[in-house]
């Protein structure tokens, strides 16, 4: 893409609505617009970002074996009613009245409606195990809508329904969904503490939350600080493999994480005292397991395998799809902008032209292009007649991992320059040299030709 043609309305000054770093950097760096509280237009470089997130999620959900369905945003009251939410979710449920004065809602979530589609398709044990899921818009009529895209009222989320004969089996999705977190969040370059928590509306037995690490975070969080130096890093994970799930769960769920619904003083003054941590966390995923609670309240029962009818034991799962923007820029800038993790990225490189209009710097930027785009990743190009410093400048705000300089000085020796957003180190290479490199990197993280 060439700047010049692209659609990227930066702001100078920092909006006075925005409080925390993310809002500002997703403001000034023209990602959104808020069109009225806690909702939001996505403009194209928040949008390529929102569409990346959402990619991982749903190559993470496909490699665990989950299937994807998409669900309506409006759906009518009455599969509410047969749960008793309608009445019980309260004020941040949208109610919408329809021209034949029936009760309709934007949802919220979508336990209902997938328990219904399962009744309705499902009859023998023999169709289970089953885990469907969908990303889809939300709304939420939330009483203080803030922080920009992390606490809207219309947020994308990707919501996964699963069920299971046994409790049993039911554990276990709940373990290959924790699991598969953990690799979803990391492929993000995020850290994503699994901590105990409640379970609130939704209700059930067994809940983890997955929180990133921030000040600006809203929830209280306290744990051992050994929880982060976990990592998942690349290991191989067979997700039909029970014990295996279940020795990554213990291996991430044992030591003290939790936030201050369930937080325990007795048991973090077990932790040795100079591992204690107590800091603020964002909220980015939560799983649970709730039992027969939807599918006794609907019907949703199976032939089990003695040919009695039971009701399916079911979990619920969701990823804040929208709200890790926030949370990965929270984690990941500095004071000139936003550092975009090499998995999330809207553009993997940028070019600066030092001297648009030159010739050879135009055809060495213009080659530079084709050839990186030609192994299959994206490029942004400034191919503006700007100050190098203003081209600088945006670069840094919108915070593409690695930018390529070229400039007539540097041609004449033949190198560009290659800049890492993160370190801010800058090395001379020939141009092939440079794409070598930039296309090793990207490639580590499974991402070009
Ligand atoms: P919170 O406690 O932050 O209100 P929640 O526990 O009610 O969230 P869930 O029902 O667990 O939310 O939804 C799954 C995920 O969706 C959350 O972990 C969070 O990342 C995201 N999410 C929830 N509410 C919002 C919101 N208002 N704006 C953006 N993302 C949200
Ligand atoms: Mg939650």
């Amino acid at each position: 893409m060439r700047l010049s043609r692209y659609f990227l309305p930066v702001l100078k000054e920092s909006p006075r609505e925005a409080t925390i770093i993310s809002h500002q950097y997703m403001l000034r760096a023209g990602m959104i617009k808020q069109s009225s509280a806690g909702i939001y237009s996505w403009l194209p470089l928040g949008f390529k970002v929102l569409k990346r997130i959402e990619q991982i999620v749903h190559e993470e959900q496909a490699r665990a074996g989950h299937i994807a369905i998409q669900m309506p945003t409006i759906q009518s009251a009455d599969l509410w009613r047969e749960s008793g939410r309608y009445e019980a979710y309260g004020d941040e449920l949208l109610r919408i009245k329809d021209r034949n004065d029936h009760d309709m809602l934007f949802t919220p979530t979508a336990e209902e409606l997938v328990t219904d589609i399962f009744r309705s398709h499902v009859s023998s044990y023999k169709s289970l195990p089953l885990t469907l899921y969908q990303i889809q818009w939300k709304f939420r009529d939330e009483r203080r809508p803030r922080f920009g895209v992390m606490r809207g009222r219309e947020f994308y989320m990707k919501d996964g329904y699963n069920f299971d004969l046994t409790k049993e089996d039911a554990l276990h999705a709940y373990n290959r969904h924790l699991v598969s977190y953990l690799r979803t969040y990391e492929r993000m370059g995020l850290q994503a503490i699994p901590m105990r928590a409640d379970s609130g509306p939704i209700g059930g037995d067994d809940t983890h939350e997955f929180l990133v690490l921030a000040d600006t975070g809203e929830s209280e969080v306290f744990y051992d600080s050994a929880v982060t130096d976990l990592s998942f890093g690349d290991r191989e994970i067979d997700y039909d493999n029970v014990a295996q799930c279940a020795g990554v769960m213990e291996e991430f769920t044992t030591k003290y994480a939790r936030t201050d619904e369930t937080h325990d003083e007795a048991l973090f003054a077990e932790v040795p005292e100079n591992r204690r941590r107590t800091a603020r966390g964002i909220e980015v995923g939560q799983i649970f397991y709730f039992g027969t609670k939807y599918s006794d309240a609907m019907g949703a029962t199976v032939q089990g395998p003695d040919g009695k009818s039971t009701p399916v034991h079911m979990g619920s799962h969701g990823i804040g799809v929208s709200r890790l923007l926030g949370a990965i820029i929270e984690a990941s800038h500095d004071d000139k902008g936003i550092i975009w993790p090499e998995g999330v990225t809207p553009f993997h490189v940028g070019i600066v032209n030092l001297k648009q209009g030159d010739e050879e710097a135009d055809a060495a930027c213009q080659s530079l292009y084709d050839q990186i785009e030609g192994l299959g990743l994206e490029v942004l190009y400034d191919d503006r007649d700007e100050r190098a410093g203003a081209k600088f400048g945006t670069m840094d705000l919108i915070g593409l991992p690695w930018r390529i300089t070229v400039g007539p000085r540097g041609l004449k020796n033949g190198v560009v320059e290659l800049t890492s957003r993160k370190t801010g180190e800058s090395e001379e290479l020939a141009p092939e040299a440079a794409i070598a490199k930039i296309t090793e990197i990207y490639a580590a993280h499974g991402i070009g030709k």
